[in-house]
């Protein structure tokens, strides 16, 4: 199918062939459902290709890419493309109630009006029955792009409504190869944040940027040595990993306990709930970080131990690991590497990060 080799229609995002594919079909032929809802983990160009579809509904030229409606969409100063995130912690029944005042104007610039909602699973109860009667039954130059990390914490009637598409975690070998041409990193560099990155370019591209999550993965893999060793106590290491997530919990939640002058009590509970919940989402989201560190570390061991140096995540630390696998007293790494990976999981769930920790760790350390 050579659709998308056109100067116009969806050009598609690297590493997503069969939703590329699937946009680029419905475009060309002009045939683009009246919502779509794009399924996949973060960092996989969800909101890329939304941008790039609204573009292709929109444009003249169906997306060529330069013209002022494509740039504007870019830069998301399109009057006729809204985005509806979360304000807080929710998508609030006010921002859909203004989504349907506007919905029968006609486009004021553009052949479609697009809606692009960031994250359905932050709908609450009263926002998602007035948006699920505005999907009903939108005039025909609206169209909707919904985007959520996992199909499964979305409403099953906000499925229905919609046409899906899946977008998989990204290949390594793509994202190092993106990373090479962007950054100015080493080819060992963009392969190591590939790898570790588990298919989440965004975050593959923030570890090229951002110097305190390379600092902070660093700490995470002189954990890990740490517990090959047979040192570092349970205790202090878990007090050590709480204490980096409590922090990414502070700055999630950053001035959103204190509600602006003239709040009602209400809205001030309201603020500090939401607050509440967007720290708990960011220490989670830094332990999870933290244990696929580990994870990966414990992976490498079992890896290297073995003789096959060359399937490593961690490519950077080759030699540490080396010298590791000759030095250390041959852990059980593979019961390691699971017990981490059962331990991620858990995360997910409503648990006492605390005592999780704990017992993951007074278990790493039996099995090394
Ligand atoms: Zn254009």
């Amino acid at each position: 199918m050579a659709g998308s080799s056109t100067n116009t229609g969806f050009h598609g995002i690297a590493g997503q062939e069969t939703a590329s594919r699937m946009l680029a079909a419905a475009v060309t032929r002009d045939r683009a459902s009246h919502a779509y809802l794009f399924i996949g983990p973060e960092g996989t160009g969800k909101l890329a290709s939304a941008r790039e579809l609204a573009a292709a509904l929109c444009c003249e030229a169906g997306g060529c890419g330069r013209c002022g409606s494509c740039l504007k969409i870019r830069h998301g100063t399109h009057p006729d493309v809204g985005m509806i995130s979360p304000v807080g912690a929710f998508i609030t029944v006010e921002q859909i109630r203004e989504v349907n005042r506007s919905l029968n104007l006609f486009p004021g610039e553009s052949r479609a009006r697009v809606f692009i909602v960031t994250d359905a699973t932050a709908f609450n109860a009263e926002s998602a029955n007035a948006f699920l009667k505005t999907l009903e039954e939108p005039p025909g130059f609206v169209k909707f792009i919904i985007m959520a990390d996992r199909g499964d914490r979305v409403l099953p009637t906000i499925v229905s409504r919609c046409q899906i598409i899946r977008f998989d975690p990204v290949k390594p070998a793509v994202i190092a190869e993106r990373l090479e041409k962007e950054f100015d990193v080493s080819p060992t560099m963009a392969q190591t944040y590939a790898a570790i990155s588990g298919g989440n370019l965004t975050l593959a591209e923030r570890f090229c940027r951002d110097q305190d999550l390379r600092n902070r993965r660093q700490r995470y893999i002189e954990i890990g040595m740490e517990l090959t060793r047979g040192k570092g106590e349970p205790q202090a290491l878990a007090a050590g990993l709480l204490a980096v997530a409590e922090k990414a919990g502070e700055e999630a939640a950053d001035g959103r306990e204190d509600p602006p002058e003239g709040f009602t009590d209400a809205g001030a509970r309201q603020r500090q709930r939401d607050a509440h919940r967007l720290a708990t989402a960011a220490r989670k989201r830094e332990l999870d970080q933290a244990l696929l560190v580990l994870q990966s570390w414990f992976r490498d061991m079992m890896v290297v131990a073995s003789g096959a140096p060359e399937v490593i995540t961690n490519r950077d630390y080759e030699l540490e690991l080396e010298q590791e696998a000759l030095q250390s007293r041959s852990g059980d790494y593979r019961r390691a590497a699971e017990a981490v990976n059962t331990a991620r999981r858990k995360l997910g769930y409503n648990i006492d990060l605390e005592l999780a920790l704990l017992a993951l760790l007074n278990q790493l350390q039996e099995v090394m």
